[in-house]
């Protein structure tokens, strides 16, 4: 199937001229500009929520203070395409396309290089070296989009997978129902069937993506009884606030997708100027926290440079006095609680 894409080169063809085509050109040479026709038509103005998500920006050169690679990928990789840095789980690099390319991505340095997806002779590299790490029960399909690739290419892949007998779970990591909703077809759904337990994290970022065709592209994935997770990159200017986060939450229970992460941007070359601060991330949690359901809460994770893996914060609600705590509700109020131990019966 042909989707309606747009590149550096026809945007402007589409009306979005709030850019000087300089200095988009400058950046797109160096960091690949892509957009799907869908989610072009999610811009209201220019420099909106969804225009900062997908346009390029100068600032994105400017940035060269950090690394391409903060969370050492590339170390971690023992083949090519693999990720494998918790003993249990691991990452496959099935494709370096996406219907959109995010400017805020943390593989930045991949995206949209060559065409490339995962050739047979890598992907048979990856199967051998899941099947002799019997500790591997999870396996993740990331990106890039797995789902730009085609239904026989990820059938291949998931048959692969499932071959493999202490491969528990598959995920697949995704941004194409918020992208390029129209992927999501009933052959499609039909093909996941076959792979169950198959989990997708996909990843809204804003309310203005829930949307008619995002709401069905979820429904017909749930409907194929994948449960449904979501990844929030928080970005300044983007959704850097209670309320925004609020409702990009709670929509997101109502299409049936529950809020797993909001991701601290990672530390990325060429990503500086959408990046707020952690204390910003925790009122935002304090924010969610009580006041919406707590299935709407997701778990607020740095990950940590050098690849030493995610940790999950929270605003400092507790201060432990020998029994006693010192705790902070939801409204604000201050609350003691006494840590009550019955001693064992002998
Ligand atoms: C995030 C990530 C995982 C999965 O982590 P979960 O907390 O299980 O979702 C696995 N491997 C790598 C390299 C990751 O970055
Ligand atoms: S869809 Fe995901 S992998 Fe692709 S550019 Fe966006 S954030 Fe990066």
């Amino acid at each position: 199937m042909q989707y309606i894409t747009y590149n550096i080169s026809n945007i402007y063809k589409n009306g979005i001229t709030a850019i000087k085509k300089e200095s988009a050109n400058l950046v797109s040479a160096r960091y690949p500009v892509r957009l799907s026709g869908y989610y072009a038509a999610l811009i209201k103005r220019p420099d909106d929520a969804i225009w900062k998500q997908c346009m390029p920006d100068t600032r994105e050169l400017e940035d060269d203070s950090q690394c391409p690679d903060p969370l050492d990928e590339n170390g971690l990789s023992p083949v090519p395409g693999l990720i494998h840095r918790y003993p249990d789980r691991v990452v496959l690099l099935v494709s370096n396309r996406c219907a959109v390319y995010c400017r805020f991505c943390m593989r930045k340095r991949l995206i949209g290089s060559g065409d490339a997806p995962m050739g047979e002779d890598e992907l048979r590299n990856v199967l051998d070296y899941i099947a002799v790490h019997p500790s591997i029960h999870d396996v993740i399909l990331s990106g890039g989009d797995p789902l730009m690739l085609d239904d026989e290419s990820l059938s291949k892949i998931l048959a692969g997978l499932r071959a493999i007998p202490h491969v528990a779970i598959i995920r697949i990591g995704t941004r194409v129902p918020v992208t390029l909703p129209e992927r999501i077809t009933p052959d499609l759904c039909r093909l996941f069937r076959n792979f169950h337990p198959l989990y997708i994290n996909t990843h809204f970022n804003h309310p203005n993506e829930i949307t008619e065709e995002s709401r069905a592209a979820c429904a017909l994935l749930a409907d194929a009884g994948i449960p449904l997770g979501n990844q929030t990159v928080l970005l300044k200017g983007v959704n850097d606030s209670v309320d925004t986060m609020r409702a990009l939450m709670t929509g997101l229970l109502a299409i049936r997708v529950r809020p797993y992460y909001l991701h601290q941007m990672d530390l990325v070359q060429g990503t500086a100027h959408f990046r707020t601060s952690v204390r910003t991330g925790l009122e935002i949690i304090r924010g969610l926290r009580g006041h919406i359901s707590g299935l709407a809460v997701p778990h607020y994770v740095i990950d940590l440079p050098g690849g030493k893996g995610k940790v999950a914060i929270l605003p400092d609600d507790v201060e432990i006095r020998g029994n006693t705590l010192h705790l902070r509700t939801y409204t604000g109020e201050r609350v003691t609680y006494e840590d009550i131990i019955t001693a064992p019966q002998e």
